[in-house]
C-alpha cells in the first residue's frame, strides 16, 4: 500500500494509477478507523481498481468547543487495517498541508445544512463541504464513498457534486450497528460502560418508529412522540432533536410518504450520538423498513 502526506505524492500516485487504466476510487475518513469505514473501503475496492483512503482530522469541521484535540488518532493501527482490507494508498496530510494559509475561499451548500445538526454545529457543513471539495480537487477520483451513518452530510455531499458538476459519481453506504443496534462510531469510546449500555436507546427508538410505519401509522407528530417516549427511558440522555423529514429536502414532514429520513441526535454525557434510517413508502408497495 502506498503512503502519501503531500497533496504532490498522492497526485503522482494516482496517476500512475490512471496511466495504468485503472479506475479510482475513494474514501474519505478522519482515521480512528471501525467496521463502518471498513465497509466503504470494502465497497471501493469492489467497484474500483484502485482505492484511496484519506485520514485527516479535519480542524475546519469541528465547531469551538468541540472534540478537535481530543478526537482518537490511532494512526499506525489505521494504517494497517487499510492496508488488510485491499485498499492501494493512503492519503493522511498535516492540516499545515490542507490549509498552508487561512482560507478565503468556502463551499456553502445552502438549506440542506440548516436544519438537524445544523442548529447545534454551526460551521461544521462549511467544514466538510470544503474539505471534501479539496480532497476530490486533490484525490481526483471516479468515485467516492459515504455512510448512510451520517444521513445529513451524505444529502450535503450529493447536492454539492451535483449543483458543482463535480466529475465523480457519489455512493453511500449503509450504517454498520452493533449487536445492539449501536451505530459504530469512532466516538463511542468516549462513552462509560454505563453510557455505552444506555446507548442503543437511540437505536430502539428508530425500531419503534419502523414497526409503527409498518403498521400503517403515517403521523409523523405521532411517530415522533412514541420515539421520544422511549428515548425517555434512558434520562441522562439529552435528545437535540428527533427529525422526520422528506429524505432529499431534509424538509419537515407532517404524512410520512414517499423516500423518508428519520433521524436522532442525543447527548449522553459528553458524547454526541446520531443515528438514522430511511424508510421508502410506496403508496401500493408498504415500507421496506430497515433490518
Ligand atoms: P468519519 O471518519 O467519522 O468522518 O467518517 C468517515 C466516513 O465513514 C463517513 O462517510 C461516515 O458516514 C462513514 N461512517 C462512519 N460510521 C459509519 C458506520 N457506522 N457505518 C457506515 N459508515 C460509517
Amino acid at each position: 500500500m502506498q503512503r502519501a502526506t503531500t497533496i504532490a505524492q498522492i497526485r503522482t500516485y494516482v496517476a500512475e494509477a490512471r496511466a495504468a487504466g485503472k479506475s479510482v476510487g475513494f474514501v474519505p475518513t478522519m482515521g480512528a478507523l471501525h467496521v463502518g469505514h471498513v465497509s466503504l473501503i470494502e465497497a471501493a475496492v469492489r467497484r474500483c481498481d484502485y482505492v484511496v483512503v484519506s485520514i485527516f482530522v479535519n480542524p475546519t469541521q469541528f465547531c469551538p468547543g468541540e472534540d478537535f484535540e481530543r478526537y482518537p488518532r490511532p494512526f499506525e493501527r489505521d494504517v494497517e487495517l487499510c492496508e488488510r482490507h485491499g485498499a492501494h494508498a493512503i492519503f493522511a496530510p498535516s492540516p499545515v498541508e490542507m490549509y498552508p494559509r487561512k482560507s478565503l475561499t468556502w463551499v456553502t451548500v445552502e438549506k440542506l445544512t440548516e436544519p438537524l445538526c445544523g442548529r447545534s454545529r454551526p460551521g461544521h457543513f462549511r467544514g466538510v463541504t470544503t474539505v471534501c471539495t479539496k480532497l476530490f480537487n486533490i484525490v481526483g477520483a471516479d468515485v467516492a464513498f459515504f455512510g448512510q451513518k451520517d444521513a445529513q452530510q451524505a444529502t450535503v455531499i450529493r447536492r454539492m457534486a451535483a449543483d458543482l458538476n463535480m466529475p465523480l459519481e457519489i455512493v453511500v453506504c449503509p450504517t454498520v450497528r452493533e449487536p445492539d443496534g449501536l451505530a459504530v462510531s469512532s466516538r463511542n469510546q468516549y462513552l462509560s460502560p454505563q453510557e455505552r449500555q444506555e446507548a442503543p436507546v437511540i437505536y430502539r427508538a428508530l425500531r419503534r418508529c419502523a414497526e409503527m410505519l409498518d403498521s400503517g401509522r403515517r403521523n409523523a407528530a405521532e411517530i415522533a412522540r412514541a420515539m421520544n417516549e422511549i428515548l425517555s427511558q434512558v434520562p441522562s440522555l439529552q435528545v437535540e432533536y428527533v427529525s422526520i423529514v422528506d429524505a432529499e429536502t431534509l424538509e419537515p414532514v407532517d404524512q410520512v410518504r414517499g423516500r423518508i429520513l428519520v433521524a436522532v441526535a442525543g447527548r449522553l454525557g459528553s458524547t454526541r450520538l446520531i443515528d438514522n434510517i430511511v424508510v421508502d413508502i410506496r403508496a401500493t408497495e408498504g415500507i421496506m423498513a430497515p433490518r
